[in-house]
């Protein structure tokens, strides 16, 4: 038995050869489906369990995959969703923050995000785009 043991290590070394292992996108998949199935406990909810567990099975095909390539692919995907959901995230908390004191406009060509100053009483403004040099009119 205490050779089993001391070989389990040398054993999982060989078996993982060549396989992926774990990254990011695993582990996040992993603590997801882990809090699925833990929600999953509440009325209502049982369905989450199933998705929960996909969720695990899923990081667990991850990890021992042996097409790294594609599992790379992935996790370049992984990252940057969760760049373009922080970086809302992040806008939005500014614009709250700042919700006395300025306002947003997304830029009808570019599409660029314009931080203006909040102006007295006037119903409608004339706004530039810093960055294609577009004018149009807001209501504020
Ligand atoms: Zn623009």
């Amino acid at each position: 038995m205490k050779h089993w043991f001391s070989t389990l290590g040398y054993k999982l070394n060989g078996f993982m050869q060549g396989r992926y292992g774990q990254d990011e996108l695993s582990r996040f998949l992993f603590m997801t489906g882990l809090i699925m199935m833990i929600l999953s406990r509440f009325p209502y909810l049982h369905l989450l369990y199933i998705l929960g567990y996909a969720l695990l099975v899923w990081s667990l095909i991850r990890t021992l995959s042996r097409n790294i390539y594609k599992r790379q692919m992935e996790r370049n995907r992984y990252f940057s969703i969760k760049n373009k959901v922080t970086q809302k995230f992040r806008l939005y908390k500014k614009i709250w923050l700042d919700r006395k004191t300025h306002r947003y406009y997304k830029c009808p060509s570019c599409r660029a995000r314009i931080r203006i100053k909040k102006p007295g009483k006037r119903k409608k403004i004339m706004v530039t785009c810093p960055k294609c040099r577009q004018s149009f009119e807001k209501r504020t």
